[in-house]
């Protein structure tokens, strides 16, 4: 089986991470409002700004550092980079605690890695936050992420920068994530077989490509990757 490659998103794929993004940035808005700053709206309604501001920066619209200092500015303060750092100290220190591995992804994990797979994360955010979540899930191997290599999901640089750190042709990848368009439309533009994570019970977009494979769970990886490969 070593043919192949594999590569995991992270976040609704190998573990949660509950949000603590939002409650960093909440943190975030104490200290705004502590430093002279004001709330855009109610804590409910900042709460959404929040997790608007999130999305598009994961959309790739924007870097982390980039999504602070503007929500630091859209609240009446000058950015600094103390907001930054004490953004992201904070965001780490919760993730021990925030970030709940699924409990087949271990076990899937060592599974594919005792058959030679080489394994590797590619993921929408910033570093060391993916690495610490990562390593949660109990994955020990290559972590790229979107913030280090100046792309995102979906788009194919990011997968075939994976594809390049495994040291793997893209047609012998295959990715494994929760997202329809940022998973599985990426990895299918990049060439890799694109497996669907459904074990949320989401609806797959009509309109978008199908995926190569679909699993329910984790536990179903190992014995696809291994019909595949050894096809
Ligand atoms: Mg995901």
């Amino acid at each position: 089986m070593s043919s192949v490659a594999v590569g995991f998103d992270i976040d609704h794929t190998l573990a949660i991470d509950n949000k603590l993004e939002r409650v960093a940035f909440l943190h975030l808005l104490e200290r705004v409002i502590e430093s002279g700053g004001k709330a855009l709206g109610t804590l409910a309604e900042e709460s959404n700004n929040i997790d608007a501001l999130l999305a598009y920066q994961r959309g790739g619209a924007c870097t982390i550092e980039e999504a602070v200092n503007r929500f630091v500015r859209e609240r009446g303060v000058r950015p600094h980079e103390d907001y930054v750092e004490g953004f992201k100290r904070m965001a780490l220190a919760m993730g021990e605690t925030f970030v709940v591995p699924d409990p087949e992804a271990k076990p899937m994990i060592d599974v594919l890695a005792a058959g030679g797979v080489t394994l590797g994360v590619l993921s929408n955010g910033w570093s060391p936050l993916q690495e610490l979540k990562a390593r949660r899930a109990g994955f020990t191997g290559k972590v790229l992420a979107s913030g280090d290599l100046g792309v995102q999901k979906p788009d194919p640089r990011a997968f075939l920068a994976l594809a390049e750190g495994l040291e793997m042709q893209p047609q012998s990848c295959f990715y494994v994530g929760d997202d329809p368009r940022a998973d599985v439309v990426g990895a299918l533009s990049a060439g890799f077989q694109a497996v669907w994570l459904d074990n949320e019970g989401k609806t797959y977009p009509p309109d978008l490509p199908a995926p190569s494979h679909i699993i329910r769970s984790l536990r179903e990886l190992p014995v696809l990757i291994g019909a595949v490969a050894l096809r």
